[in-house]
């Protein structure tokens, strides 16, 4: 007997009918044997919804109000899976964020799970209970609090730290990491395992399969977790240490970020303060900066260029052109439209010309990449947008991940 977390995605509990397979699904677990405790997300495009209502009321929602809100889309999908449940003979319960006894920092919007009290959630399922558990949220002093976009994710895995579980089965709309996201790219290849690492690497650069901060939370705690579909009963993906890998790939997938701006100041004399000036500004105001290239020194002066994320480009302008009398700067350039394209593989710290390759299999898409950035297992290139989608087909092609 083992104890398991299952975590079902939003497009897997999207109508009744999915709700009632999500049920024969856990019923099933149960009946061979396993403790199991669930959670889930909000049906569908509820998430989505809400925040389009909470915009048609105010351009910029009070943030406390905003995770009351985005919080009820997850209540209902607990309520309508323990009736399920309980339809099939079980013996659930449904548990909000706060029930199940998840602490988080008291952020609104992004909270980090601080801990978790798993008192109730250990009764319930030691005296055969399954707990139907609410994603995405918390509580912080009293107030309810979100994890972010795709938080669900998270709860599951750190419920799962908590409470010890065997094995934490993320169920989602495909069957498992693929090579790219196969939405995109048809020949993608599902993946068999993929280290912590190179998994944490690809959701940080757009692959939204899985959270970074469930990623980030299973290494910490060594949580067993594996990516499976929940309309089927194949295998999925299971994520692990690197060390047990069997054959390290030079590549082992690629990620895509949209909306990428990208800013320049222009012409900042050396004399004057400069990075730390800049991006401590851009620190205090929230502007969350992502690559960054220092020119040469030209004529006594360097030019700065940064990405951002579009909806932030006004805000870093602002920034930028509110700090012209100390940085001297000449002038701020900016353009929007771009996209991040990466490659994600532990293979690549022994293997040179992977670069190289990259930036070949992006030209010959008529791509011209106008920022790089590396670490030991990711190159990722600014491009056009107009030219992602040929850009990842040459990429994913170059690094024969089809095969
Ligand atoms: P859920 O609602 O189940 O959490 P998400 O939409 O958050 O599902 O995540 C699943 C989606 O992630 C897939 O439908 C797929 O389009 C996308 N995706 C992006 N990159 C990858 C990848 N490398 N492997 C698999 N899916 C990916
Ligand atoms: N419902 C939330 C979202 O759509 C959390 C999640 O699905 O993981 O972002
Ligand atoms: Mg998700």
């Amino acid at each position: 007997m083992a104890v398991m977390v299952q975590k079902y995605g939003g497009t897997s509990v999207g109508s009744a009918e999915r709700i009632e397979k999500v049920a024969d699904r856990v019923a099933k677990t149960y009946a061979n044997g396993h403790q199991v405790a669930v959670v889930v997300s909000a049906m569908g495009h509820t998430t989505d919804e809400l925040v389009e209502l909470a915009n048609a009321i105010s351009s910029d929602p009070d943030r406390r109000e905003m995770d009351v809100l985005l919080s009820t889309g997850e209540q209902v999908t607990i309520a309508l899976l323990s009736m399920a449940l309980i339809k099939r003979g079980l013996k659930a319960a449904s548990f909000t964020g706060w029930q199940a006894g998840i602490q988080t920092e008291a952020v609104h919007g992004a909270a980090r799970i601080s801990e978790i009290h798993t008192e109730s959630l250990l009764d319930w399922m030691k005296r055969g209970g399954i707990p139907v558990i609410a994603g995405f949220q918390g509580i912080a002093d009293g107030a309810i609090t979100t994890l972010g976009r795709g938080g669900s994710d998270t709860t599951a895995v750190a419920v799962a730290a908590a409470i010890q579980a065997d094995l934490c089965e993320i169920y989602t709309d495909v069957e498992g990491v693929y090579t790219a996201d196969p939405r995109f790219i048809k020949g993608a290849r599902r993946l068999d395992r993929i280290s912590y690492e190179e998994m944490l690497e690809l959701a940080n650069l757009g692959s939204q399969v899985l959270h970074p901060r469930a990623v980030e939370t299973a290494k910490k705690h060594g949580v067993a977790l594996v990516v499976r579909s929940t309309f089927s009963q194949n295998e999925g993906t299971v994520i692990t240490e690197m060390k047990t890998m069997e054959s390290e790939r030079v590549v082992t997938g690629v990620a895509f970020e949209k909306e990428v701006a990208r800013i320049a100041l222009l012409g900042i004399p050396l004399e004057t303060p400069q990075l730390s000036h800049i991006f401590s500004a851009l620190a205090k105001e929230q502007v969350n900066v992502d690559v960054i290239v220092q020119s040469v020194v030209r004529e006594g002066e360097v030019d700065v260029s940064f990405t951002v994320m579009e909806g932030d480009v006004d805000r870093a302008i602002e920034v930028c052109e509110g700090m012209m009398e100390e940085t001297k700067h000449k002038g701020v350039f900016h353009e929007k439209g771009l996209a991040k394209i990466s490659i994600v593989g532990a293979g690549m710290i022994s293997n040179p010309g992977v670069a190289a390759k990259m930036f070949t299999a992006l030209e010959s898409s008529g791509a011209h990449v106008k920022m790089v950035s590396t670490s030991e297992i990711k190159v990722s290139c600014v491009i056009d947008n107009d030219f992602l989608q040929a850009g990842l087909e040459k990429v994913h092609e170059a690094f024969e991940l089809d095969q």
